[in-house]
């Protein structure tokens, strides 16, 4: 029998490696082919099509179609807003939806709809139909505790990125090597760096215009605050709330570390150390710095600045901008703040007028398999890549296009704001080599801190949400300008600070938070 079951799988082996459609046959969802109508609506593309068009379908849907017997075709509302916040509640408010919705920030609206009965809950309908989805939950339980409603069900499929690693601390290594400096390896040493790139001439130039830290982001000032034991934000998003020793959710701007690291950062401004425009200069901050050989340090994305390098190589003689660790702080921690989402507020859902659930979760969990990762990640085998020892490997023309990888995959229908797992391996291809290197470096120091991935309200706590949250943003980011920009003292003006913010609510936020943190996270 053994003899005989080996004999059959090396039959279905060489059948397999003929004919794919047959190797295809075991992710069939359907045997008589199923249309379901779809709404997608995310920035790239206002609609499920080649260009947010239904005229032209994306070679990536056919491939499923072929794979499934299952197609999708466009239904999407809105298709002349980019607003996908808009296009959401234009759908709503039409009633008469698609079976799938999917795209762009649909987790607010899911989670507040869903409850209601517009949205099919996918708790049981996983569990019972989708291994490969349950897989994920089952191994990234902090994931699934994230997109749960209020009510503890859950009625989205989300885009899921993949990769650790967002912004990196990048330095001048040729104005370092030129003063004879070694890459400072806590902040003291940063300092000093920071005060000798502003003294001592390193673009050489005989005038004293280095700019010593810069940063596209004027919020990027605050990262340095992680750099004296304070926070600047819990999550990707600038100002979040943090969730801090392990297990309550606080505000990183009412904390005492936080006085100490902004009092720090605005003797380094009075000093000249930070840009003086950093809350004006804006985005085009780092090409306009770094192309006039007048920026020595920054804090940003890992891909596109690396591309410096290769791009300034002519202008600037030795230009030599590359990621270094983060400098330890007073008490001895290195810390990236920053690093990609696990969990996107994009993604798909079934509404409650479609009468095809079990199919419908059965072909979200398509895309989870092996199979479907692959199609949704890197497209059409054989057309935009290949498996080369047991790799997926773009082929040259993709690599090698003016357009970049992403933009070409979006028009293949790989990269869209379907539910998927994404896998860094389709970014790592055309990630350069600069950026490559930092990443292992960043990789022998455990430099990550766990992320706060938001909280869903009761109708309840999110009017609490609503009538202080934004006021008291508004006057915690007036104090941070002012404060660094000298007006005022940090130290001297703490107390009433704090009064403050009490005043304006602060405890009545930071319980509906941590209600609903401990409701949802456990
Ligand atoms: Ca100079």
């Amino acid at each position: 029998m053994r003899k005989l079951s080996l004999l059959t799988l090396a039959m279905l082996g060489a059948t397999v490696a003929t004919s794919p459609a047959f190797a295809d046959g075991d992710l069939k969802i359907v045997d008589t082919p199923l249309e379901l109508t779809i709404h997608m609506h995310w920035p790239r593309a206002q609609g499920y099509g080649v260009g947010g068009t239904a005229s032209e379908i994306y070679p990536v849907e056919e491939a499923a179609r072929a794979m499934t017997g299952i197609s999708l075709t466009d239904a999407t509302v809105g298709s002349n807003t980019t607003d996908s916040n808009e296009a959401m509640n234009l759908l709503i408010a039409q009633g008469d939806m698609p079976d799938i919705v999917g795209g762009h920030l649909i987790k607010q609206p899911v989670n507040e709809f869903g409850p209601q009965g517009a949205f099919v809950p996918l708790n049981e309908l996983v569990a019972e139909h989708a291994p490969n989805i349950q897989a994920f939950w089952d191994s990234h339980p902090e994931v699934l505790a994230s997109i749960t409603a209020f009510d503890g069900n859950y009625y989205y499929i989300p885009y899921l990125p993949d990769g650790k690693y967002g912004r990196a601390w990048f330095i001048r290594q040729d104005w370092l090597d030129s003063l004879g400096l070694e890459q400072p390896q806590n902040v003291e040493e940063l300092e000093a760096t920071l005060v000798a790139f502003r003294d001592n001439d390193p673009n050489g130039n005989g005038e004293k215009d280095e700019v010593p830290y810069f940063a596209r982001q004027w919020e990027e000032v605050n990262r340095l605050l992680t750099l004296w034991d304070a926070r600047s934000s819990g999550s990707d998003t600038y100002h979040d709330f943090y969730i801090q020793d392990d297990k309550s959710i606080a505000h990183p701007y009412a904390q005492d570390s936080y006085r100490d690291g902004i009092a720090n950062i605005a003797r380094w401004y009075a000093e000249g150390l930070i840009d003086a425009e950093i809350f004006t200069r804006g985005s085009s901050s780092r090409d306009y710095l770094l192309s006039e050989n007048l920026g020595g340090l920054t804090h940003d994305w890992f891909a596109s600045t690396s591309g410096y390098n290769g791009k300034l190589a002519d202008k600037v003689e030795g230009f030599n901008f590359i990621p270094f660790l983060p400098p330890a702080s007073p008490s001895g921690v290195r810390m990236e703040e920053h690093r990609r989402i696990p969990v996107k507020p994009d993604g798909w859902a079934i509404s409650h007028t479609n009468e095809n659930l079990v199919e419908t979760i059965k072909y979200f969990d398509f895309w989870f398999t092996e199979q479907g990762r692959l199609l949704s990640n890197f497209g059409v085998e054989g057309k935009t890549w290949n498996m080369i020892d047991g790799q997926p490997v773009f082929t040259d023309a993709v690599l090698n296009a003016d357009a970049a990888v992403n933009s070409q995959m979006y028009l293949e229908g790989a990269q869209i704001q379907r539910g998927y797992w994404q896998d860094y391996r389709y970014e790592w291809q055309w990630t350069a080599q600069a950026a490559r290197e930092g990443i292992e470096l960043y990789d022998t120091e455990d430099l990550l801190v766990e992320q706060f991935l938001g909280v869903a309200f009761t109708k309840e706590e999110q009017a609490v949400y609503d009538r202080y949250w934004p006021s008291m943003r508004t006057y915690m980011l007036e104090r941070n300008q002012a404060w660094i920009l000298g007006t005022g003292d940090v130290k001297a003006d703490w107390d009433d600070y704090i009064k403050t913010l009490n005043k304006m609510g602060y405890e009545k936020i930071i319980d509906v938070i941590n209600s609903a943190y401990t409701r949802q996270y456990g």
